[in-house]
């Protein structure tokens, strides 16, 4: 038959969109997971629960993993071994560069090849359109099958051959995402100290974060070229309001972990002599060192 089909492994909340997803456009889709009774509603929309890995992995070329980190791969993967021969492992769980470069050669030495993708969505927005996965790896083997990767985001954007880049992408989000969250609970924690519930300061919150976006265009040229100019910002400046914003964060008696390590990395700046430097000149210090 011409039906095309695909096995789905790991079924947490983004496998089980997933599959939810290709069963939605008409895939025949052989799932597994570690416990089975995740598959249970999907099973009643149509999907085929294999009963080994085994089984799973012999149903399709087109393998997808979706499981919580390469370790777990390894655990579900390897006494499964013999039957990887000739699958594409298109692997979506996510974890450090360095693991998904292994993982490919991994799989490389067992006669498969890897697809490394980084999803930038939460289930709710496995297929749609607009949303979009970071993918590395073999661009022939990408290229074969984008209608299918296109069934779990609408864009997918391929980085190079390097099994690391869609893991490094996916980190380049992550590190903005949870640090950016963290100051969010930061500034809920300081308003709740001060009889503010996270609904009172919503508005202010949304516009300070929209206000972001801005300052990396401006600030990424300049980067680029290395020009930490005094000219809008000076570091001395920064330096005094984020010492203002540790003060009022202890002041109120909340956590100040993290406004404390603003002040530390600033605190370094000062002393490396860039006070009359922009904030931006924060960067080079936190850049790896040059051998
Ligand atoms: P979960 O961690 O909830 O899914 C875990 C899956 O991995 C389950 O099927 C679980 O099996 C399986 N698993 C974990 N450890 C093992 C093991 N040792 N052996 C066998 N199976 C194992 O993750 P999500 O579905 O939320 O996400 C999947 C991946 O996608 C993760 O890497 C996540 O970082 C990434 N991601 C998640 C997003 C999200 O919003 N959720 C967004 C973007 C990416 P069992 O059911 O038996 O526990």
């Amino acid at each position: 038959s011409t039906k095309q089909s695909v096995t789905v492994i790991g079924l947490g909340p983004m496998g089980q969109a997933m599959t939810g997803a290709f069963l939605d456009r008409g895939y025949d889709v052989t799932v597994w997971n570690r416990t089975a009774s995740r598959a249970d509603e999907l099973v009643a929309r149509g999907a085929v629960l294999a009963p080994t890995v085994e089984k799973a992995l012999a149903a399709n070329e087109l393998v997808i993993l979706s499981l919580t980190d390469y370790d777990a791969m390894y655990a579900t993967l390897e006494p499964a071994a013999a039957a990887l021969t000739g699958r594409i492992l298109v692997n979506l769980s996510s974890d450090t560069p360095e693991k998904a470069r292994a993982a490919a050669s991994w799989a490389a030495e067992r006669g498969a090849v890897q697809l490394t993708g980084g999803v930038t969505v939460p289930p709710s927005g496995i297929g749609q359109a607009e949303s979009s996965t970071f993918y590395s790896g073999p661009r022939a083997v990408f290229d074969e099958h984008r209608a299918a990767l296109q069934v779990i985001t609408g864009r997918t954007d391929h980085r190079g051959e390097d099994p690391g880049l869609a893991a490094l992408m996916y980190q380049i989000g992550m590190v903005m995402f949870w640090t950016s969250m963290l100051s969010y609970w930061q500034a809920v924690a300081l308003a709740d100290a001060n009889g503010l519930a996270a609904a009172d300061i919503l508005p202010h919150a949304v516009e300070t974060a929209n206000s972001l976006p801005g300052f990396f265009s401006f600030y990424a040229e300049r980067i680029d070229a290395g020009r930490h100019l005094g000219d809008v910002d000076r570091l001395a400046m920064g330096m005094a309001s984020v010492e203002h914003v540790l003060h009022t964060n202890a002041d109120a008696g909340v956590d100040t972990t993290l406004p404390a390590a603003v002040v530390e990395l600033f605190r370094r700046g000062m002393d490396a002599g860039h006070a009359a430097d922009s904030f931006s000149s924060v960067v080079e210090l936190m850049k790896k060192a040059e051998a």
